[in-house]
């Protein structure tokens, strides 16, 4: 069976590490933390960083600091992960969700101006898959109307937009390091600003509401415990520096599939000319007549594991039952995108005939 994901650690790469950490007793709030924070800062070019037990823990921090809840709105990309609108559903506001576009899979800039109101208090713009295509366009409509834009990135590290790398973009940025990202921690996430405002909260927040006087914690807000802990930060440290490796040699694959798929009507996810896609996963649309489905079930008897693209969250039955507001583009997405295993060393061969065979 061909694996969709393939893991990039290994036990032997951490031994070391893991080992000093047991025999040391210090498990948290470490040299592996610090130093993992310090390069996520670097690698990213932001100015402040900070690491949290998981995407969805880093975008409620982010609207906990913007002091969002009930009677607010967050501006939403439709086509993503649900935690995208559950995190502003958790809060207490109400997520608004703003439709894609079919090509890159990413928030309309026509819908986002559509959807703002005098309760819209952030966006969260979600670099579906990776791709940040599109960020630039959103990021004017929220400067002109002084909203906060939150990047979704989760699912993004390592890609970049004109030269600027995720993190660097949005007022806020979330990253995710779940095993079915790029860089895994097992599970774990970051936040990145340039906001001195913005970080200044975090410090207090993200250290259960406290500050250091004369040597001592005063707790002067509430605050969360999201740490990551020692061991999952030596994992963090050996991946990011093959990050930019490995998105080279995933875009290496990514080319042999597009010369495939291209001439049988596939279409890959559209990313712009100044954009740099880590291409966390390779999704393409698949054609009209073809039903995505039974495509999945046939690729799975011939071995290559495949799954669909990502959700329709104003399609979830949660938010479908509670806002009816589907959105269209998204909605067909949902129903016409496919994830293909694309890494390096992957049996390119096999998966073509794999392929050819399930059509
Ligand atoms: C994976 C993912 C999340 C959730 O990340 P966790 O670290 O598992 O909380 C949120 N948004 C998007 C777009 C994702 O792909």
């Amino acid at each position: 069976m061909i694996k969709l994901i393939k893991p990039y650690i290994s036990f032997d790469e951490v031994e070391k590490e893991f080992r000093e950490i047991f025999e040391s007793g210090w498990f948290t709030k470490g040299k592996f933390v610090e130093a993992f924070r310090e390069e996520i800062k670097i690698y990213t070019g932001a100015k402040y960083s900070y690491l949290a037990t998981s995407a969805t823990t880093a975008l409620t921090v982010c609207l906990k600091i913007l002091k969002i809840g009930e009677g607010d709105e967050v501006i939403v990309s439709d086509f993503s992960f649900p935690a995208t609108a559950n995190v502003v559903e958790d809060v207490g506001a109400r997520p608004i969700f703003a439709d894609v576009d079919k090509a890159t899979f990413n928030m309309l800039p026509e819908e986002l101006e559509k959807k703002i109101t005098k309760k819209t208090k952030a966006v969260i713009f979600v670099d579906a898959l990776g791709n940040p295509s599109g960020i630039h366009e959103i990021s004017e409509i929220c400067k002109k109307y002084r909203i906060p834009l939150i990047e979704d990135a989760a699912c993004s590290i390592g890609s970049s937009e004109n030269s600027v790398r995720c993190g660097n973009i949005a007022d806020l940025t979330c990253f995710s390091f779940h095993p079915r990202k790029l860089l895994t921690t097992g599970e774990g996430g970051a936040i990145t600003t340039n906001n001195p405002a913005y970080a200044k909260i975090l410090d207090v927040k993200l250290n259960h509401g406290s500050i250091l006087v004369d040597g001592k914690f005063d707790f002067v807000d509430v605050g969360y415990n999201y740490r990551l802990p020692e061991l999952q930060a030596v994992m963090g440290i050996k991946q990011l520096k093959k990050l930019d490796q490995i998105v080279r040699e995933r875009n290496k694959v990514k080319d042999r599939y597009v010369d495939l798929l291209n001439p049988l009507g596939f279409k890959a996810q559209a990313v712009s000319a100044d954009v740099l896609h880590n291409i966390q996963s390779l999704v393409f649309v698949v054609p009209d007549e073809v039903d995505r489905d039974n495509l999945i079930l046939k690729l799975k008897k011939n071995n290559v594991e495949t799954t669909l693209g990502t959700y329709c969250l104003s399609g979830c039955t949660y938010f479908k039952n509670k806002y009816q507001d589907i959105q269209v583009n998204s909605q067909y997405l949902n129903a016409k995108t496919l994830t293909l295993p694309c890494y390096d060393g992957l049996d390119f061969t096999f998966v073509k005939e794999g392929i050819l065979r399930s059509l």
